[in-house]
């Protein structure tokens, strides 16, 4: 076994994530699928990695200079991503979130010394959405520059270039299909492209939770949302910049409870301890992996540590308030 290389800039511990092989979803597809694990990654989630991106693409285009300031509005682990890379460089973070996020999200990026504005949730087309307030905060302050994680394609190039072969690396190169679902849409574009440049006959494929528009975008052309999901993070209702040309082959729909299901057997059976995003991926993977058919190879990724959310997916009383079946081992508060 290879241990990673010691590392002199604590900026290179991110990305060069482990991948591991999943027991519970490989029986239940009838091939491999494994798991990329975005977890480990320093901010503990898959956007460290676009975070880091977009601070160096701002850096080498002068727009960032030294002191200033970066502005983001997120769902939580972009300004987690964010803050942490800059305070190894020196520069000031403001992050809007919409106030139904995660308690343990909010509380992490207060810790992590970044000025955090709570917006109401709102539809993208009212002006107070958090992306929109996250512009506004940019263009008001000295300095600052937007981050825009969704429409800026920085956050999908990371992935091109680090996430993508790093899966190719660890697969040895035989991959039959790829997986996820899209917040920004930054992981599956870039990853799907970099795979696809290795090797166009990579199976893409989009999982998508309910309450996104997405799955019906690619199936049938139609920006059309059912339903509704608990995921942070994931669900998008319009081709960001970063979406603009996925070359994405077939999709599936994924629901919270599938999701949730995998999120406990993925705790109990294998000891990861895992986020909703997380779960519906691995659901999605198992489909792709059953369409694929025996002894295909499938991967997806793991994008956050179920840490983020005690008081949420691991909580009986907040899962039977939304409708969710609780996890059985879970007592009651
Ligand atoms: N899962 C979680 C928990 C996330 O925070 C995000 C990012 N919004 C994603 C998945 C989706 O990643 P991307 O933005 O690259 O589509």
């Amino acid at each position: 076994m290879t241990l990673p290389a010691a590392l002199t800039n604590t900026l290179d511990l991110i990305g060069n994530t482990p991948l591991v092989l999943l027991k519970g979803p490989s029986e239940a597809a009838g091939c491999e699928i494994w798991g990329k694990c975005e977890f480990a990654n320093p901010g503990a989630s898959v956007k460290d990695r676009a975070a880091l991106g977009i601070v160096r693409d701002a850096e080498a285009r002068g727009e960032l200079k030294p002191g200033g300031c970066v502005v983001e509005g997120t769902a939580g682990n972009t300004g987690i991503g964010i803050a942490l890379v800059a305070n190894a460089l020196g520069y000031r973070t403001i992050i809007v979130m919409p106030d139904n996020q995660s308690r343990e999200k909010m509380a992490t990026l207060r810790a992590l010394g970044a000025e955090l504005v709570l917006v109401p949730p709102t539809k993208y087309s009212d002006c107070n959405h958090f992306v929109h307030t996250s512009r506004r905060l940019a263009e008001e302050t000295e300095g600052a520059i937007w981050a825009n994680q969704f429409d800026n394609t920085a956050n999908r190039k990371a992935h091109l270039e680090t996430t993508a072969p790093e899966l190719w690396d660890q697969m040895g190169g035989r991959i039959d299909g790829f997986t996820c679902a899209a917040g920004t849409g930054g992981t599956i574009a870039g990853v799907g492209m970099g795979l696809k440049e290795r090797d166009e006959n990579v199976t893409i494929a989009l999982t998508d939770p309910h309450g996104a528009a997405l799955y019906n975008f690619y199936a049938n052309g139609e920006l059309k949302a059912e339903g509704s999901s608990v995921a942070e993070g994931i669900g998008q209702g319009r081709i960001t910049a970063n979406l603009e040309g996925a070359p994405i082959d077939t999709q599936f729909r994924i629901s919270d409870e599938e999701g949730l299901e995998w999120v406990a057997r993925l705790l109990r059976e294998e000891g990861l301890c895992l986020g909703l995003s997380s779960g519906i991926n691995v659901a999605g993977a198992v489909a792709l992996g059953r369409h694929l058919g025996k002894g295909s190879r499938v991967a997806t990724i793991l994008c956050d540590t179920g840490f983020r959310y005690l008081s949420t997916l691991y909580n009986r009383e907040w899962l039977e308030a939304k409708g969710l079946p609780a996890f059985d081992w879970l007592e009651r508060d």
